[in-house]
């Protein structure tokens, strides 16, 4: 059996303080004497209800542990640490997605808390062998005049490679804000070339994904996984080129599906959808990119050649220049045939 660690592949749906590793997670905290909740140290992937509640209690985690990267030393390890953990696990290519503002008080603004994590990039990727580049996400709880200033400030940074930003994302509580309310930020981030990449289609089902991609144009949407409920939206993102970011290990922790086999992921690449796995939030669901890959084959019956499909239509889903893609691709074909 051929080891999903050397399979290349691209991850592209991977928060910043989401990818922290539980040991240093713990470092933090105790270096901050922060007192962290059980749940977020327990090793235990986390498991709420698809409601309000359950994402409440979601978010209360995820701010717990964002309240333990405080300096640009915290910001720079954890860049540096999901670099190194995503080249171990095959991944040539990580867009890195981060919501800058809440790294801001520590740091002197916006501004350098941006350049801080680009800068990393930079440097995590010549140091770990794969391409770190970022996604600038704002949120659904912001003022959308918030999110265009975000978006102007993406823009002036926008590129293809390492330590460059590629996309523009919309994250939090799909069922929290007004998705029209933030056109007008993804059209700024739009004319700097950059990437449409919001979240939607997990929380929420196909009415919601019409939503999105009505008000925001996405190039691919965070999960979208719910646009298998409406046959005729889900051929329309096919026929669009809307690739979907799916999370399997996210789904069944934020209560969408009840078991790793309720994923539809057999049924999306059935259907022609261009799938590139993603991790989401490690820290909190307790699994990385490689288990994604490992649930396809053990829990979906993904073949080899299915599984370099699904490789190669991530790295096909990335913003990455057409030599790095080559490379990426060359590499699950030399995969295959080892
Ligand atoms: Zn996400």
């Amino acid at each position: 059996m051929r080891d999903l660690a050397d399979l290349p592949k691209a991850h592209l749906h991977l928060h910043f303080t989401g990818s922290l590793r539980v040991s240093s997670l713990r470092d933090l905290s105790a270096a901050y004497g922060v007192r962290l909740p059980s749940a977020l140290t327990d090793g235990v992937a986390l498991r709420v209800p698809a409601t309000e509640r359950g994402w409440f209690r979601f978010q209360r985690l995820y701010d717990a542990a964002r309240h333990c990267v405080r300096s640009e030393a915290d910001m720079r390890r954890l860049v540096d640490e999901a670099a190194a953990d995503d080249a171990a696990e095959g991944s040539g290519r990580l867009e890195l997605q981060v919501d800058p503002t809440s790294y801001a008080p520590f740091v002197g603004g916006i501004t350098p808390a941006v350049e801080i994590v680009l800068d990393e990039a930079r440097a995590a990727s010549a140091r770990h062998g794969l391409e770190v580049a970022v996604v600038v996400a704002t949120s659904r709880m912001k003022h959308p005049l918030d999110a265009r200033t975000l978006a102007r400030l993406a823009a002036r940074y926008a590129g293809e490679g390492p330590g460059e930003v590629v996309g523009f994302g919309l994250s939090n509580d799909e069922r929290r804000g007004d998705t029209g309310d933030f056109a007008r930020a993804f059209a700024i981030a739009r004319r700097a070339g950059l990437a449409s990449v919001p979240h939607g289609g997990e929380l929420l089902g196909p009415a919601h994904v019409r939503e999105v991609v009505g008000a925001l144009a996405p190039d691919r949407l965070g999960h979208g996984v719910r646009s298998i409920e409406d046959p005729a939206l889900l051929g329309s993102l096919v026929e669009s080129g809307v690739a979907l970011e799916v999370c399997p290990a996210s789904n069944v922790s934020l209560g969408v599906y009840e078991h790793d086999e309720d994923v539809p992921l057999r049924q999306l690449v059935d259907a022609g959808a261009q799938v590139a796995l993603g991790a989401d939030d490690p820290l909190l669901f307790g699994s990385r990119l490689l288990d994604q890959y490992e649930t396809a084959r053990t829990v979906h019956g993904f073949s080899d050649p299915e599984l370099a499909e699904l490789a190669r239509s991530s790295i096909r889903a990335s913003r990455a220049t057409e030599g790095t893609k080559k490379r990426l691709l060359d590499g699950v074909d030399d995969w295959l045939t080892t």
